[in-house]
């Protein structure tokens, strides 16, 4: 690992690279191909496919900062986690998955293994028993997320990488909800780390994009070459926007985390909310695994509405600070239903299985001065009360 720290490896990576002109900015490589010197001789780059000096940047600042030892950076998340099962799993290999995960994540692993690509079973990994039982399975893959999606469930990650590890399992951890700026999972032992940078690692809602990591050299080669034959790799244009995104990932999470911790205070107290998920709060299952693996709980809330799906429906549309959309970890505060948005592909059964409702919202709290974030989300609950 690196023994700069984090904000230094991401403001710094590739400043001051520029060789012909001393750019103190490293320029941004919008090339398809490159010239060969002569005959026979292979430049480090030839096609952008394969390799492209802005992209390579960006996962060397990635692959840093997460102490890995390779990474590709992809076209987006999805590409990202179709790399790693397209690399390393056959059609009579295992991948267990959590029963919450990311719901394109779930529709992928899903469709795949009913193609015959490879098998998958979902299990509530914090369940001890049934992820004992999944482990008897002899997977190959076990793929994490934690804090998980929508419900935040936190997993045991050393924990777990030390089962998996004893059972011959290589463990994925989707780190996308925290970063590396809160959470290091090869630190702890996993073998793949995996982001959609569309989220915090860009920030500002304006790039989807990926990255694969890997903490063996070895198999980052083998990532690599795979990524180039199945054509997973992202564009030098978005590589360049989220490596500027980057720059600020450290001060953003800082702020993310101050102004999530303000909104989380204001929710608690307030009795039109019926269920809260967070993973500061003393009573979330897996409270203290958060505060020992992770360097902050995240701005990711959610929590239930109390009252009728009706007074739901005027709440989410009373909000002025909090935009109705998919996706988070932007500047902008964003709320999300996960049952009719996020989680749609998940049928009514899965989704209860996974503990999803539909009186269930989840908020990404953004970078805006937090007392509106509060003062919005108060006149929107107010609203709701009196169509009660
Ligand atoms: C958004 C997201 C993905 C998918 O990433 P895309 O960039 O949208 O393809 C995967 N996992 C998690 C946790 C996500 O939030």
């Amino acid at each position: 690992m690196s023994d700069k720290k984090l904000a230094t490896i991401a403001v710094r990576t590739g400043i001051e690279s520029d060789s012909q002109h001393h750019a103190v900015v490293p320029p941004i490589y919008l090339t398809s191909t490159y010239s060969f010197p002569q005959l026979g001789e292979v430049p480090q780059f030839d096609y952008s496919r394969s390799g492209n000096p802005s992209r390579n940047m960006l996962a060397d600042a990635l692959t840093e900062l997460e102490g890995g030892a390779g990474g590709v950076v992809t076209s987006c998340g999805t590409a990202a986690i179709n790399l790693l099962v397209s690399a390393i799993l056959g059609p009579d290999d295992l991948i267990i998955a959590p029963h919450d995960c990311y719901g394109g994540t779930y529709r992928l692993f899903n469709t795949r293994a009913n193609k015959g690509d490879f098998k998958v079973e979902f299990v509530d990994q914090s369940d001890p028993l049934a992820f004992a039982a999944a482990l008897a399975r002899q997977p190959k893959i076990i793929w994490v997320e934690t804090p998980s999606n929508p419900l935040l469930r936190v997993i045991d990650v050393e924990a777990l990488c030390q089962q998996a590890k004893a059972a011959g399992a290589l463990v994925a951890v989707d780190n996308t909800f925290l970063s590396p700026v809160l959470q290091q999972p090869i630190a702890l032992g996993a073998d793949f780390v995996v982001h959609s940078t569309t989220k915090y690692i860009n920030g500002h809602s304006d790039v989807v994009g990926g990255i694969l990591i890997s903490a063996d050299a070895e198999q980052a080669e083998n990532i690599a070459w795979w990524a180039n034959c199945i054509g997973a790799t992202g564009a030098p244009f978005d590589a360049y926007l989220t490596l500027r995104g980057l720059r600020t990932l450290v001060p953003r999470m800082k702020m993310h985390e101050e102004n999530g911790a303000q909104v989380l205070a204001f929710l608690q107290n307030h009795p039109q909310v019926a269920a809260i998920y967070h993973p500061s709060l003393p009573d979330h299952p897996g409270h203290d695994i958060a505060k020992r693996q992770q360097k902050g709980f995240g701005s990711m809330i959610s929590f239930e509405l109390a009252g009728s799906f009706q007074q739901l429906e005027v709440f989410v549309k009373a909000l002025k600070c909090f935009s109705l959309a998919e996706s988070l970890g932007g500047t902008e505060s964003l709320i999300a239903h996960p049952s009719s948005m996020t989680h749609r592909a998940m049928s009514d059964e899965a989704q209860a299985e996974a503990g999803i409702n539909t009186a269930l919202l989840r908020l990404s709290v953004g970078l805006e001065d937090p007392t509106d974030l509060v003062a919005d989300l108060a006149q929107a609950f107010q609203q709701a009360v009196e169509v009660g």
